[in-house]
């Protein structure tokens, strides 16, 4: 178990960045997920931790250790690869002793360890089995096997699951997270799913575009995205935003909106600009009869337990995550209630949230 600290990494090919201003603490034992967009740089900020890339600026540190420029087999820390390659003509025992045997350790120190670890992830009645022989899942467990042999102080993982079916894929991201907690592991896991994510992670890091955005636990990531990005990304429907035309003044606790005030969370300093964004999750908004921001209902999706009504509103579209019990169908003329204490006011500017919101 260890703890990673990155300090200003920025990792640049060529002209292009693909990582920048990105600091972050994955503290000891921590199943820490890297999400974001194809492109944004999870995979990247990967292999600089695992010393597949140098950074072209920042620190890395294994505890207190500066691993920054330390090869990838001086550090360690295992690297589990979507695209595992496992030796076809050796057997499961072999391909998970491997790493033990090319570090010169005893044969029968390897089958020990080997049969500790067969227990670990089931696979106690198949260490004589070929791997080609194996199913998608098997394949994965010999793999994370080998990885957890060495006792490394640390796993990455990226994408792991994403050659299996969404089935399997459930089943195997509840034994890896349970296989992570059982060895007492820092994890770090790349995806770009952020239901993969949620269920998950004990924190998530959120990337776009080579930054780091936020890096908090998920209920935090859901109820107080620090950008709209987050807010956007996170979530199913995503939060609604909506142009506020008027500048959040220090201690404002409404802002005009349609000609009437509606409430918001106290601000603790200025916006700086007159055009900011007000971010709302579906579930904090109520159809009713009355109300400050009107619109026509556009669509209804019944989802069980609940819907989600889209309303046109002069505002844009908003969507609505209501109980089912709820009477709306397309064309009803409807008021919408937002739940002041629930509402992020983004600057509009460059789109990260007033920071105040987030002081207690
Ligand atoms: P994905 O989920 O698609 O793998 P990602 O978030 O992991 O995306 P990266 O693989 O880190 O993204 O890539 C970030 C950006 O850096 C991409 O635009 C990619 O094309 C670019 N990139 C990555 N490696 C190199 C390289 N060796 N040379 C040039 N550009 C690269």
């Amino acid at each position: 178990m260890a703890e990673i600290v990155i300090e200003d990494l920025k990792k640049q090919f060529g002209d292009f960045v693909a990582v920048t201003n990105s600091s972050l603490t994955i503290r000891n034992g921590d199943f820490f997920v890297l999400l974001g967009p194809s492109g944004c740089g999870k995979t990247t900020t990967l292999r600089m931790i695992a010393g597949l890339e140098f950074p072209t600026h920042g620190k890395i540190f294994l505890d207190t250790e500066d691993i920054t420029f330390l090869r990838a087999s001086q550090r360690n820390i295992a690297f589990v690869f979507q695209m595992f390659a496992l030796y076809p003509h050796m057997n499961v025992e072999k391909n998970i002793g491997f790493p033990l045997k090319t570090q010169g350790t005893g044969r029968s120190e390897i089958r020990k360890r080997v049969r500790e670890v067969g227990k670990l992830l089931h696979l106690d009645n198949l260490l004589k089995s070929k791997v080609s022989a194996l199913s998608g899942g098997d394949k994965q467990r010999v793999a994370l096997g080998r990885a957890i042999i060495r006792r490394p102080k640390a796993f990455l993982m990226d994408e792991p699951l994403g050659s299996l079916d969404a089935e399997f894929r459930e089943s195997m991201s509840f034994e890896l997270k349970k296989m992570h907690n059982d060895i007492d592991a820092t994890t770090v896991y790349v995806t770009h799913d952020q239901n993969e994510a949620m269920a998950m992670g004990d924190r998530i890091g959120i990337m776009d575009k080579g930054v780091m955005l936020q890096a908090d636990d998920p209920l935090t990531i859901y109820n107080k995205p620090r950008a709209k990005f987050v807010g956007s990304f996170i979530g199913s429907p995503a939060m609604n935003f909506i142009d506020v035309n008027a500048f959040v003044q220090k201690g404002s606790t409404s802002v005009k909106i349609n000609g009437s005030n509606l409430t918001i969370p106290e601000c603790h300093e200025d916006s700086n600009i007159d055009f900011n964004y007000l971010g709302i999750r579906p579930e904090n908004i109520k159809i009713v009869n009355k109300g400050d921001i009107r619109g026509k209902v556009y669509g209804v999706e019944y989802l069980g337990a609940n819907k989600i009504i889209t309303v046109d509103t002069e505002f844009g579209r908003i969507k609505v995550r209501a109980p089912s019990v709820i009477n709306a169908k397309f064309g009803d003329n409807v008021g919408l209630e937002f739940d002041s204490n629930s509402i992020i006011i983004f600057n509009g500017d460059d789109e990260t949230a007033i920071k105040s919101q987030f002081i207690n």
